[in-house]
């Protein structure tokens, strides 16, 4: 079956030479196993994390061994009770048109109650990242100001909605001109900023958040995120959610002290990820399953096609390509 490989590790932004398409055997199927036939891929910035050898809170890929990531494929064939042919489930798997896998590591899905792509978006990871990154870290108060970066895609364009449910001013931070008006328009976000044609970001913000930032959801970390500093409101949150602007340094970025700006507004900056709350995974879900039923949260994807196409798919998240969640379908 097609197989894409992790080929060389990047260095700076990853390249398609970086990836090994190639062919592989599909062992015979076992008790306790699933033959699955890959419908969806999701692809995420955090992939590239593992696709350097450093030392992070998830093991890194292996060279000449496929890629893997959250993925929806369909039953072809089950060797477990749970499962029956042409379920859907949704796991973390290879990047590989049919593969077997162990059925305890996949979640059934319904295709009936969400398109199957939202699994890997609003109804999976991202929205989960979104809804426990803002409320269990950032603590939102009604009235208050959130300010997101990365607010355009899969997490951002979540995490300003569920502000607007809470009850927030939301500002947004994206790329293109566009990108700010689908904040306004599509996702109720009060006020964007796009930061590809701003000269002074920490100004930019001021004018945007008169009140200050109670809460900055941080997806991007570096010069972003060192001018939103500038604009923290008194025992303001920010949650350390990604920093898609430095994945690629092939240095360790030049940047400004942050204590002499958390220690003067007795401010907090908190890392967290998702898979370090997974006993609070269920009721996430519900919660958001419940907004997306009563039509309080919408979503958008980019939909990319074919199983070639995965690695492409991949590298457009660093150049700004994806409005919402990037998928591919197969
Ligand atoms: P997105 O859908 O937000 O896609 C990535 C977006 O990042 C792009 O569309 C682009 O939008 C923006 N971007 C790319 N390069 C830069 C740059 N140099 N500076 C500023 N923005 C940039 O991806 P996700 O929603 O899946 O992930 C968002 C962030 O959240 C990532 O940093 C990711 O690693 C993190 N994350 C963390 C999790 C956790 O558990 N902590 C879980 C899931 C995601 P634009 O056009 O606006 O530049």
């Amino acid at each position: 079956t097609k197989t894409i490989n992790l080929n060389s590790r990047p260095v700076g932004k990853p390249q398609l030479t970086d990836f090994e398409f190639t062919t592989t055997e599909i062992p015979e199927l076992k008790d306790g196993e699933l033959l699955l036939r890959t419908t969806y891929v999701s692809v995420d910035p955090y992939l590239r994390g593992r696709m350097s050898d450093a030392k992070s809170y998830i093991a890194p890929f292996e060279l000449h061994k496929p890629i893997e990531s959250g993925s929806i494929a369909e039953v072809l064939e089950s060797k477990d009770s749970n499962f029956s042919k042409g379920d859907y489930v949704s796991g973390s798997l290879a990047w590989k048109e049919t593969q077997v896998a162990k059925a305890k590591d996949l979640m059934k899905v319904d295709p009936d109650k969400a398109a199957l792509s939202a699994y890997l978006g609003i109804l999976g990871m991202t929205g989960l990242t979104a809804y426990i990154g803002l409320t269990e870290i950032g603590k939102p108060k009604k009235g208050e100001t959130l300010l997101v970066s990365g607010a355009a895609g899969a997490v951002g364009s979540v995490v300003g909605q569920i502000g607007k449910i809470l009850g927030l001013r939301v500002v947004g931070i994206a790329g293109t001109d566009e990108k700010v008006a689908m904040l306004k328009s599509e996702f109720g976000f009060d006020a964007g900023i796009n930061y590809n044609t701003t000269k002074q970001m920490s100004e930019a913000i001021a004018k945007a958040c008169p009140d200050g930032v109670d809460v900055y959801f941080d997806n991007v970390g570096g010069e972003i995120s060192e001018a939103v500093l500038f604009n923290i409101n008194k025992f303001s949150r920010t949650i350390n959610c990604g920093a898609i602007s430095v994945y690629n340094n092939k240095e360790l970025p030049k940047s400004i002290s942050v204590q002499p700006f958390l220690i003067k507004k007795s401010a907090s900056m908190q890392g967290f990820v998702i898979f370090d709350y997974v006993d609070q995974h269920p009721a996430g879900i519900k919660q958001l399953t419940e907004w997306l039923a009563t039509e309080k949260l919408t979503y958008t994807e980019t939909i990319r096609e074919g199983f070639e196409n995965i690695p492409q798919a991949f590298m457009d998240l660093f150049d700004g390509k994806n409005k919402g969640k990037m998928v591919v379908k197969l």
